[in-house]
Parts: C-alpha cells; structure tokens; sequence
C-alpha cells in the first residue's frame, strides 16, 4: 500500500502525467478522473477494460477513504460519519442541511495536538496528519453516498472544523484546497470554505497570500490572554493582540471578513464584563461573532452556561454593534459535535488510551 500512488489526490493533468508513464493515453485519464470524483473504485470503471482496471489497482489506489458507519439525525437530518482510512485510522466527519445546500465538516488530521481544554478532539493528541487525497476523500465519498442514498445532491460548502489543525497542516490543507476548487474536478467554489484555526499565526499570514476567496474563522473563545490561556495552550504562543493583527491583514488582503467563533463556557468567559472587552478589542474589524453554546466536557468540568446568560451576553454584543449570531445546534442525539464519535466508539473497543 506505501508506495501506490493516491490517484484521487492528483489533479486531472498529473494523472494523465501517469498514464502516459505506464503507456495508456490521454483520454484514459479523463475517464479515471471522472469515476474518482464519483467516488468510485477501480472496479466500476465500467469503460475500462478489465486488464487496464487491474494493471491500474496493482500500483495506484483510488479511494482512500471509506464510509464505516453513518448515522443520521431525527431532529434535522445531520448525518454523522465514521471513516476508515487505508491504514486503519479513523476519523468523523457530519453533514449539516442549510437551505443553500449541504455542508461537509471535514477533518483535517487524526486527532490533534493543540491541547484545548474543551475538545474531545485533542484528548488523546494527535496521530498523523491526513493528505490532499485523504480530506478530499471525505467528500467523495459522502457525495456518492447521497446520492445513492437520495438519487442526486452533492456537497456545496465545506468547512475545515472536524478533528484536527488545519494551519498545523498546512501543505496539504492548501493542496486540497487547490484540489477542492479545481473546474475539472468537484469544482467547489472557495467562497463556499470555511477554514477554522485555533489561532496560529503565521498559517493565517501566509493562508492570507495565497490569492484563495477562503472565510477564515477564528477559534477565539476569550476577550482576553488570561482567559484564553485558560483554555487554550496555542494563547501562550500567539497573543490576542498578534492575533488580531494577523486577522486584520487577512481582511485587507482578501476583502473576506473573519468569523470568530466563541464557544459559552459556564463562570470561564460569558459575563457581561467578558462581553464588553469582546466588544472593544473587535470594534472597528470587518468581522462576525459566532457564539456557540459548549457541549459539556464532564472530564474538565466544563459546561455550557444557561440560556439567560448566553443571550444577555449576545444582546450586550449587539448593544455595541457587533454583528453576532448564534449558531444553530444540530445533530444534538448523534453526538455531532467534533471527536464525540470517535472517541465514544475507540473507547467502546477499548483502543483509547
Ligand atoms: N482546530 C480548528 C478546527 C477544529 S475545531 C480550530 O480550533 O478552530 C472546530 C470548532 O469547534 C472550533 O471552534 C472549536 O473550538 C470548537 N469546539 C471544540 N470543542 C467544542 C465543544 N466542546 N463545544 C463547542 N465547540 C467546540
């Protein structure tokens, strides 16, 4: 398996690189590419012959991902996804139905390394970075299985808030990205990519030169450093000040605006004083607050505030003329927040640290 080539991880022009390596043509390629993007294997490559399809399966893969378990919700029909990747690892994705289309969550690593106090995602650190073909995968195979499950549909947004790091990732985010947004393939515009950091740095500065439409979102969760050091170790490296800066730069290049997201921890950072210096710190950016109530973490002591304080706090974000909205809870009975999955079936067979 370590030395096949990922064939859906290539661009249409470096498959046809390939083919014509190995003595088939041109247009070989274009039919590959077309059943890769479908989602498909090897083996459903009806317009190939059989000898080509085997020669093929000998030193390439073309799937690198597949659907273990998927579970849809009652409430709204999220649907949450349990994949296995080639060398056994597995990681979870959800798709969420808004009225302009479905959203992929996409994972960017197995686990993650960021220690935050609050995600299930970085408990057991982090295993390996996933590749280009590996994110892209996750999307893959989530359209063939709508469509096989609904008979059409596709994926129209992604954002990058599964497990993982993305900036810790950088290459290869950017490479699917690249990928993502290709006219032959899925040809996913990047204004329809959320890509959310923790907050390192110098990823937001060199993503903001990448001539890429791509919203960043800002995983702040704090007004201030203590605050934020108390949930974040990645605030201990990057201030808030050096952070925002990197924010603003970002603005100017792109002309996108940032969506920082705030996660409510109960007695951590949603009093009205925590609101105010929220508000100031962010006055005059080009940004959106996106207040997200906690999924409890019992094993931290971390829990979600009650509904009066989550809306004095959201109103007194208004009172300053902070655009802010609440994000909308989904998949609440099939564990949709990020690393629950995972983490509930590694322990049921007892393969979590
Ligand atoms: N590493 C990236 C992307 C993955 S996390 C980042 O930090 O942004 C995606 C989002 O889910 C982040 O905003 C993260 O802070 C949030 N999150 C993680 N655990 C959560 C929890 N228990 N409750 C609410 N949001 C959570």
């Amino acid at each position: 398996m370590e030395n096949k080539i990922r064939l859906s991880g290539l661009f249409l022009n470096e498959i046809e690189d390939y083919m014509k390596s190995v003595g088939e043509g041109k247009f070989r390629a274009k039919q590959v590419h077309e059943w890769l993007m479908r989602g498909r294997d090897f083996s459903e490559m009806t317009n190939l012959s059989k000898a080509l399809r085997e020669k093929l399966s000998e030193s390439c893969i073309s799937q690198s991902i597949r659907i273990l378990e998927s579970i849809e919700s009652k409430l709204d029909g999220t649907e949450k996804y349990l994949y296995e990747l080639l060398d056994g690892n597995i990681i979870e994705g959800v798709r969420m139905r808004y009225h302009h289309g479905d959203t992929l969550c996409v994972s960017t690593q197995v686990g993650c390394r960021m220690g935050c106090a609050f995600c299930a995602s970085t408990l057991d650190g982090c295993v390996r970075n996933l590749t280009a073909d590996e994110m892209l995968g996750q999307i893959l195979i989530v359209n063939r299985h709508i469509t096989e499950k609904f008979g059409e549909g596709r994926i129209h947004n992604v954002v990058l808030m599964g497990s993982g790091e993305p900036m810790d990732n950088y290459d290869e985010v950017v490479r699917f990205l690249r990928l993502l947004n290709d006219p032959g393939g899925l040809n996913i515009s990047l204004r329809n990519v959320s890509l959310s950091t923790c907050g390192l740095v110098p990823g937001i500065k060199k993503l903001a030169g990448e001539g890429m439409p791509v919203t960043l979102s800002i995983s702040l969760h704090a007004p201030n450093d203590e605050v934020r050091k108390r949930l974040m170790p990645v605030a201990n490296a990057y201030g808030m000040n050096e952070l925002l800066n990197a924010c603003r730069e970002y603005i100017e290049k792109t002309g996108r605006r940032v969506i920082f997201e705030y996660a409510m921890v109960k007695d951590v950072n949603c009093s009205l004083e925590n609101a105010d210096e929220l508000a100031s710190r962010l006055r005059g950016m080009q940004c959106h607050v996106n207040l997200i109530p906690l999924n409890d973490v019992k094993e931290r002591n971390l829990f979600t505030p009650g509904e009066r304080v989550m809306k004095d706090f959201q109103k007194r974000l208004e009172d300053k003329h902070i655009s802010v909205t609440r994000r909308r809870e989904m998949g609440d009975d099939i564990q949709g927040a990020c690393g629950q999955l995972r983490r509930s079936r590694l322990n049921e067979n007892g393969l979590s640290k």
